[in-house]
Order: structure tokens, then C-alpha cells, then sequence
């Protein structure tokens, strides 16, 4: 089976096609630097994550962009709201400046927690304004533009496909009865739904960054810094742009009208901006809420490890649900995750332990990886459902059901579910091997007894267990059995470990 992908344009799945074969660009919408990211704002991040290792996986070469919004996003999705990156430095008496690198920061180390590969290229807004006038200026000549008020704006009336990807009506939009909400209508605007792409005239008299421009001293409106970054780094046309479903009708639809619009004749010929738009639904709070980063009051990662959860946990969650269905959080659903996960990393423990007793592999936290990827298993009936889970338009709850399947590793070898494992988990990221490594040094040091001092059964027992790992090294099999064997009939077990054999009293 081929990769197939869901595209937004057109509402349809289609086989995955990039345009030039074996690589693959690729451009996500990232955060918007004026707070913490809450729960919802990291799934987008996770499924781009795992579209990002899918790709890998299947042999793409790949380059994955994505933005850094740390100027000019409004608070409402219209132009007429506050600008939160400005509101958040006013409420806390930091500049912008401060406000940004604070947040973007946070946002790092919250997707380096959740084990999200870090995009090849992260780019600033603030770092890119150039770039953006330089559109602009195409947009301008391409006469898409008026100025109204002081600032600049784009009139969605002279793009035809305005819309396309929302599948709005270009009449209902023209008589301002569009399907948006908009929250207050800017005067200045020939259509509500134009947008603007330069700001002279704030309506905020202390605007802290602001550069000079060809209109005037100002800054940018939210929509141009994708369209400037994306060509910049991918080329006038590139494979798949993703982002929150909520961007759409608006963040998108915008994106695709400054993109083509800017474009020349030929450019336009050679085909469209973007050829996949993947678009992720929302997480809701179980009752149904929408979570909002501007309210204020949100659940964050550190809010679920201050719960007593491992940021592996909420990935786990995330994974359990398809990136195009809404997902219901609640503590309950985070309960499942644990448990779940923590069961996934006992059966691989066991696995691990099995192998090194029967296969005499010596697998240790350190040399698990290059030991298992010399091992080319032979039963891969559960890789292959994991491969067609994801290529059906990245699947993760089957990825993830076929990991768990492996996990009890019937009817093949431990070494060979360890190593089909390791390949799955290779895009999962759960790391469930290391965890399992974790959970056998809990076991054992649980059962290590403090100190033998005092106790000449425990001392003789301990002399025989490493007469038994001598007898092992010396490949002189027979005789470490006897000696597990005299250790069972006395009612003591021998559990290796990676860091050696230890015992217990059963
Ligand atoms: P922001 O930082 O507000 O620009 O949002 C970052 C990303 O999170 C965007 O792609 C949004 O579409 C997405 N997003 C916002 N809220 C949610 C949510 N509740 N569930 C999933 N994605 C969301
Ligand atoms: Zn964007």
C-alpha cells in the first residue's frame, strides 16, 4: 500500500504524490508565544510529529518548517482585536522581546518532554519582516491590495478561489453575510472578510516592535508570516501544509490568497501553493469545552505532571486517537494512558529478560539499539498492520494496537518482537524499551535486600548466584542451570537484570 493522506482541498483521500519524488516539504503553523501551550495546542504538534516520522519511515527524504508566531496575532480571528503578544507584555511589565523568548522556550521544552522531534527549520516571525514586505509587495503589484485608514489590505475580491479550502461562497462573503464570525467590522474594509497584511494605524498607541515598510512604519498582519516563511524555506510550491482545523476558514484561506496571489503567471501555471492541507481536530475537556489560551485558565503539560503523569502518558492518550477526530481529555482517559502504558512496559520487560536468558543476548539500556537493529525478524504480521495503519492516513490507534500486539510476543523469538518493536517505536516514541529497562531496575532494586552483613544464608546465596554468573560467562550452561535450579528448590529466584543477576526470596 502507498501513503494516503486526507486533504482539506478537495475533502478527499488521495495517494500521497510529492512533487518531486523521494522528498518531501513540509510547513506546520506553530505557537503563538504569548503564553504557555495548552494540552490542545500540543496535538497538532504530536500529529505532526508522527507525520513527520511516517514520512522518514516510508524512505522521504524530508524538510519540515515550522513558525514561531512572535508578533502580530490577534486576539479575535478578525483584525480587530488585541494583540496578545503586546496584552501578555502589558499585563506582565516584560517587553515583547522578553514575553517571546519566555514562551517559545517553554513551548521547546514542552514538545522535547512529549519526545517531538524538533522541525528542521524553526523560524521567528520578528526574524523574517523582510521577507514579508517583499511579498507584500508582489501581492501589491499583482493588484490585490488598498490602503484604508493607514493600513493595507487584501481584497479577497480580486482572487477567484478565495475560499476554496473552506468551500465558502464568494457572494455570501460579498454581501457580508459569510459563514465567519466577524467579530467587529472594521470600517475601512471594502468586504469584512479582507484581511489586513500591513498595520500602520494600531489601535494600541504604544505598539512595542515595529519596522519600516513601503506603507509606512508598522507591522505585519498574522496570515503573511506563513505564506514569507513557507517559500522562503520550502519554494513557491511545496508538499503539505498542516495545522488546527479551526484555521481553515480564516488562517488558511488567507495563507493560499497572499501565496498564489503573489504569484507570477508562469509560477501560477507550474500548479497550486500547496498540493496537501492536513488539518487536526480539536482536544476538548470532557463536557464538550473549548480550551482557549486567552482565557487565561487552561490545563498544561506541567499541569498533567504536577497530576502525577509522565509526559509519555498524555503522548500515549494522544496517539489513541485519530488526528481527524475530536478527542475528549479528561483524568479518567489519562488513568487508561498510564495504565496502559506502564502494561506496554512490563510485556517488553519481559521480553528483554526472556531474550537474555534463553538468547544469551546481554541487552542493556546502552546497547539495546545497535543489537536489536542487527536482528532481522522473520514473523512481521503485526509491522505490517503498523505500516498500513500509517499509510491510511497516519493511523495511530492501529500504530499502536499493533505495538501492544507485539508486545506479547507470540510465536516468535523475544529478540525478534524486541527488534519489530524498536522499529515501531522508532515513530511512536514512547520509549518503551528504555521504560522496560526502567521498570526491571525498579523490580530488582525492590527486591534487593539492604545489606547481607549479619545473614550467612543470604551471603551464601549470594556466593552461589555468582558462581552462576561465572558459569554463564564461561558458557558452562549446564552448570548454571543446576545452580538456578538448587536456588528454586530453596525457594529463590534469580532475576537478571542489566546491571547482573539478583535474587529473591519467593
Ligand atoms: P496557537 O498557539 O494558538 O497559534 O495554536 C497552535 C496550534 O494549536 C494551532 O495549529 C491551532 O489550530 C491548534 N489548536 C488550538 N486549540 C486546539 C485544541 N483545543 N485542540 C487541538 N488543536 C488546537
Ligand atoms: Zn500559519
Amino acid at each position: 500500500m502507498a501513503l494516503r493522506l486526507y486533504n482539506t482541498m478537495g475533502r478527499k483521500m488521495e495517494e500521497f504524490k510529492p512533487i518531486v519524488e523521494g522528498h518531501v516539504g513540509f510547513y506546520g503553523c506553530g505557537p503563538t508565544v504569548y503564553n504557555y501551550a495548552h494540552i490542545g495546542n500540543l496535538r497538532p504538534y504530536v500529529f505532526l510529529d508522527i507525520l513527520d516520522k511516517t514520512l522518514t519511515y516510508l524512505g522521504y527524504d524530508i524538510k519540515h518548517v515550522m513558525n514561531i508566531t512572535d508578533v502580530g496575532h490577534l486576539t479575535g480571528d478578525a483584525d480587530d482585536g488585541t494583540d496578545k503578544m503586546v496584552k501578555s507584555a502589558e499585563e506582565r511589565h516584560q517587553s515583547v522581546l522578553e514575553i517571546a523568548r519566555f514562551y517559545t522556550d517553554a513551548f521547546l521544552s514542552d514538545i522535547d518532554a512529549m519526545n517531538i522531534r524538533r522541525p528542521d527549520v524553526i523560524c521567528k516571525a520578528t526574524e523574517h519582516i523582510p521577507d514579508m514586505i517583499e511579498l507584500i509587495k508582489k501581492i501589491e503589484a499583482n493588484g490585490h491590495t488598498y490602503m484604508a485608514g493607514g493600513n493595507l489590505y487584501y481584497d479577497i475580491s480580486t482572487f477567484p478561489d478565495y475560499g476554496k479550502l473552506a468551500n465558502l461562497n464568494l457572494d455570501e462573503l460579498k454581501a457580508g453575510a459569510g459563514r465567519r464570525a466577524v467579530s467587529i467590522i472594521d470600517q475601512n474594509k471594502r468586504n469584512p472578510n479582507d484581511f489586513v497584511l500591513w498595520f500602520t494605524k494600531s489601535k494600541f498607541e504604544d505598539q512595542a516592535m515595529t519596522w519600516d515598510s513601503p506603507w509606512g512604519r508598522g507591522y505585519p498582519g498574522w496570515h503573511i508570516e506563513c505564506s514569507a516563511m513557507s517559500m522562503k524555506y520550502l519554494g513557491k510550491h511545496f508538499d503539505i501544509h498542516t495545522g488546527g482545523i479551526d484555521h481553515v476558514p480564516v488562517h488558511h484561506t488567507n495563507e493560499i490568497a497572499q501565496s498564489e496571489g503573489s504569484f507570477t503567471a508562469e509560477e501560477r501555471a507550474e500548479g497550486p501553493w500547496v498540493k496537501y492541507w492536513l488539518h487536526n481536530e480539536f482536544l476538548v475537556i470532557e463536557g464538550g469545552n473549548k480550551m482557549s489560551k486567552s482565557s487565561g485558565k487552561f490545563l498544561r503539560l506541567q499541569t498533567i505532571l504536577d497530576n502525577g503523569y509522565a509526559a509519555l502518558d498524555y503522548r500515549f492518550f494522544l496517539l489513541g486517537g485519530h488526528y481527524r477526530k475530536p478527542l475528549a481529555f479528561s483524568w479518567g482517559a489519562m488513568d487508561s494512558a498510564r495504565s496502559g502504558r506502564e502494561s506496554l512496559n512490563q510485556r517488553v520487560a519481559k521480553l528483554i529478560q526472556k531474550a537474555n536468558a534463553e538468547e544469551n543476548l546481554s541487552l542493556t539500556k546502552e546497547n539495546f539499539r545497535q543489537v536489536l537493529s542487527a536482528i532481522k525478524p522473520t514473523v512481521t504480521d503485526n509491522i505490517d498492520r503498523f505500516r498500513e495503519g500509517l499509510e491510511n492516513d497516519l493511523a495511530t490507534p492501529v500504530a499502536l494496537s499493533a505495538m501492544q500486539k507485539e508486545s506479547n510476543g507470540k510465536g516468535r523469538k523475544a529478540s525478534e518482537a524486541l527488534s519489530n518493536i524498536l522499529v515501531m517505536d522508532g515513530i511512536l516514541s514512547l520509549d518503551v524499551i528504555p521504560c522496560a529497562f526502567d521498570a526491571i531496575e525498579k523490580q530488582a532494586s525492590a527486591s534487593i535486600p539492604d545489606s547481607h552483613e549479619g545473614d550467612p544464608e543470604a551471603q551464601e546465596i549470594d556466593a552461589l548466584v555468582a558462581k552462576r554468573t561465572a558459569a554463564k560467562k564461561a558458557k558452562d550452561f549446564a552448570e548454571s542451570d543446576r545452580i538456578r535450579d538448587e536456588l528454586s528448590a530453596r525457594g529463590i529466584a534469580i532475576i537478571d537484570t542489566p546491571s547482573g543477576a539478583v535474587w529473591k526470596r519467593v
